[in-house]
């Protein structure tokens, strides 16, 4: 666990360099501030005239007690002495707004298991890696139920009961924006707020299949099989989702609708240790034996599918208990007995699928099932298709392809045979995620009549891998366009504070991230539409597509082509560079159905599959046509950033505090990291532009009346003592508010220096 930041004391100041002496054995960088005297306060020329306190946090150096020297002061920041040991509530109360008080505050909170706090009305959510049932109690529902936001300590429910009455009260739609990395603690927020609203919104003494009730178990109908066990997250969605919470005038609920992005397709056929395949997969092969007789089932440990890799169990999963607790839920959305045998069946024909191998046919080119083994597997699948077994096969192991009005067949070689089972595989879990999806939409029904709704929205954080490739593409410029939101809304936010305060904000300026969408997103010459192109090029490849990258942004300050390859670009996103690897961008923008797949299982004797593949007359005659998933997931976005711009926002950053998924581990850089991607940084930087530090009147005088000692003798009213005692210290450029004072950054390094001065 590298540091973020240390601890440490200034003992001497040579112009811009400053010799530090750091604190033992400190991992935290607040844990000594009390017993440090505060004495030496110091001044430092630069820019800003920062004043450090006699403790500060250094970034990078090595603890341990040693001495060290800063080149430049600005990389050092003073601390607060008074800040209380268990953290503030909300990082605005922080005398010091930056970095690393930030990150001490998450800390000290964090320790004492406080996992929530606010930064302004944005509430960080540090996962706690072990439940905390108190915390959602049905007592602690009503205890939030209509209390003013920040009246309690800071929760996903204050959240949902500001958003729920802020709805009522002005009749604007709200939405809850949830968003941090893979195992942040997303969906479990969301759930929350799911139950809060349903709470809220509920009929009292309800049960069985009430709007609330069904919007409710969607969840673990989706988490069947939208989630599996990652690296990152034992328990990890492989979609983003957005849930519109309907409500009436009453502010009941009255209907819902869910839509969803971009599953993870690859997954169904590649699986790498120690990961898992989709849940459904393992819950049905735990399933009561007479499920896993009829569909001829084994042990997970037999499927291609899964035991690609060596993760079969995951120690907080009970796979047949959930087999039963998804059938349940899937009673209460409304899918019929007879819809989920017929969903687990295509299950399991894709299982079997998996296991059929192909091998040479001795006297030619073409394929056939590999063994007796293989055989067995094609024939089961195509008995739980429901499809005639010879044209399964035929579908796998050839191409019908048209040229000069003539068709001639093509047979594949056992590699491409493979390949096409894949996709098949692939295209019919994907038809049959988004079927659970229109099912569970309908049978909780729209209401046409709602007069607003609160809209929340779990969906992958920034990502940046080793590899990055189509999918952290997609999934960044998610975030790049959320982000934009953010800070429109973070701004508007503090121009609010500054009204409400009735002082002058006409300091704030921030940078726009407008650039890098136009570069991803601009219609024509934006990455997606130059992709789109090479797509529709017969003669592309992923080379060319660089190639006219490299040419057409050389000269884009957000773009860059790194020196060491060839076919990889660098966009500089806003939470930091990210390398793309170009290779499978192609093939992963095309959304192309086999026609043979398609002609296979349309013509299916189960209504349900044949459901699944609808003929349409169109797409037959021109089955070649090119369908981009890149410009479909761009307008999927479209479509959601305007559903939200119509709606007040609210936001929750996730907070993934190690990578270990263990409870009482801290890890500064990494938390640090978050912080910054999730425009967390960001936000207290448009907060710093203007006045980082607003203290109540009150507040004010406590701290600094020290320094006009002759105010405390005199009958002066809140206004005129923090004037005096402002004008005697003579400091400019703060405002005096409605009840706060607001100080422009470092003026509040300058009075406790002046204090120390005088202690
Ligand atoms: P994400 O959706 O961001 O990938 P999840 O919400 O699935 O992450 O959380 C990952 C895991 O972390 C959960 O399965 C759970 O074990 C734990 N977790 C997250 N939030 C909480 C919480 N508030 N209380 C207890 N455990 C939590
Ligand atoms: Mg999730």
């Amino acid at each position: 666990n590298e540091e973020a930041w240390l601890d440490g004391e200034v003992v001497e100041v040579n112009g811009e360099e400053l010799t530090v002496k750091c604190t033992t054995g400190n991992t935290g960088w607040n844990s000594h501030s009390a017993s440090h005297s505060p004495g030496m306060a110091l001044k430092v020329r630069d820019e800003e005239h920062v004043v450090l306190q006699s403790c500060m946090a250094v970034p990078g150096l090595q603890q341990g007690g040693c001495m060290a020297v800063v080149a430049n002061a600005s990389r050092v920041h003073p601390k607060d002495p008074e800040a209380p040991p268990s953290g503030v509530d909300d990082m605005t109360k922080l005398a010091y707004l930056h970095e690393p008080g930030v990150l001490n505050n998450l800390k000290c909170r964090y320790d004492i298991n406080e996992i929530y706090t606010y930064t302004g009305n944005i509430l960080i959510a540090v996962n706690p890696f072990q439940r905390l049932p108190h915390l959602y109690d049905s007592a602690m529902k009503e205890k939030y139920r209509g209390a003013a936001l920040g009246e309690l300590s800071p929760h996903p429910f204050a959240i949902a009961d500001s958003a729920y009455r802020m709805m009522l009260q002005e009749g604007i739609s709200q939405s809850i924006l949830v968003s941090g990395e893979s195992g942040a603690g997303k969906t479990e927020s969301t759930k929350s707020l799911m139950q809060f609203l349903a709470y809220m919104g509920g009929r009292a003494n309800a049960e069985g299949r009430t709007v609330e009730q069904q919007v409710l178990e969607s969840n673990p109908v989706l988490e069947a099989f939208g989630n599996a066990k990652t690296v990152r997250n034992n328990n990890s969605s492989r979609f983003g989702k957005f849930v519109e919470i309907q409500f009436d005038q009453r502010g009941r609920i009255s209907g819902a609708a869910i839509r969803t992005y971009l599953l993870e397709r690859s997954r169904v056929c590649q699986v790498s240790d120690p990961e898992r395949n989709y849940h459904c997969f393992y819950m049905l092969c735990a399933a009561p034996k007479e499920v896993v007789e009829r569909f001829k089932l084994d042990s997970p440990r037999t499927f291609h599918y899964l035991n690609q890799s060596n993760c079969y169990e995951v120690d907080v999963i009970d796979d047949a208990k959930e087999y039963l607790t998804t059938r349940r839920a899937m009673d209460v959305v409304g899918i019929s007995s007879h819809e989920q045998d017929a969903i687990f069946k295509v299950v399991a024909a894709i299982l079997h699928l998996g296991n059929i191998e192909f091998a040479k046919e001795s006297d030619s080119d073409s394929s056939k099932p590999k063994d007796e083994k293989s055989r067995f597997h094609l024939r089961t699948a195509a008995e739980l298709f429901m499809c005639d077994k010879k044209a399964l096969e035929d579908s796998l192991c050839k191409r019908v392809i048209f040229t000069r009005g003539e068709s001639i067949t093509k047979n594949l070689d056992p590699d491409a045979a493979t390949v096409s089972r894949d996709a098949l595989a692939k295209i019919v879990y994907s038809r049959l995620f988004d079927w659970l999806v229109n099912k569970i939409n309908s049978s909780i029904g729209q209401d046409p009549d709602s007069k607003f709704l609160i809209g929340v929205l779990d969906i992958y954080g920034f990502e940046t891998f080793k590899t990055n490739s189509f999918e952290q593409f997609c999934i960044n410029l998610t975030n790049e366009k959320l982000q934009q939101h953010f800070n429109q809304h973070v701004f508007k936010m503090e121009q609010e504070e500054y009204t409400r305060e009735e002082i002058d904000w006409s300091y704030i300026e921030f940078v726009d991230n407008q650039d890098v969408l136009d570069l991803i997103e601009k219609k024509p010459g934006g990455i997606i539409a130059l992709l789109d192109e090479a797509c529709m090029f017969p003669r592309s490849t992923h080379e060319t597509f660089a190639e006219k990258l490299y040419q057409t942004f050389s000269n884009h300050k957000r773009f860059s082509k790194p020196k060491l390859s060839r076919t990889d670009f660098v966009i500089s996103h806003y939470a930091g560079e990210v390398t793309y690897q170009t290779e499978f961008f192609l093939d992963k923008n095309k959304d192309y159905v086999v026609p043979e797949h398609q002609e296979l299982l349309s013509a299916s004797e189960c209504a349900f599959v044949a459901s699944l593949f609808p003929r349409s007359p169109e797409e037959s005659a021109k089955s070649s046509k090119f369908s981009s998933i890149g410009t479909s997931f761009k307008h999927q976005l479209q479509l959601l950033l305007e559903t939200l711009s119509a709606t007040e926002p609210h936001y929750i950053r996730c907070v993934k505090p190690n990578n270990l998924l263990k409870p009482a581990i801290f890890e500064n850089s990494n938390v640090l990291h978050q912080l910054r991607c999730g425009g967390v940084m960001e936000a207290i930087r448009i907060s710093c532009a203007g006045f980082p530090t607003r203290k109540p009147f009150h507040e004010f005088i406590n701290r600094c009346c020290i320094l006009a000692p002759e105010i405390m003798n005199s009958s002066y009213d809140e206004v005129t003592a923090c004037r005096k005692i402002l004008k005697k210290v003579q400091l400019d450029g703060y405002q005096i508010g409605i009840s706060k004072v607001f100080l422009r950054a470092g003026q509040m390094a300058e009075l406790d220096a002046l204090r120390n001065e005088v202690l």
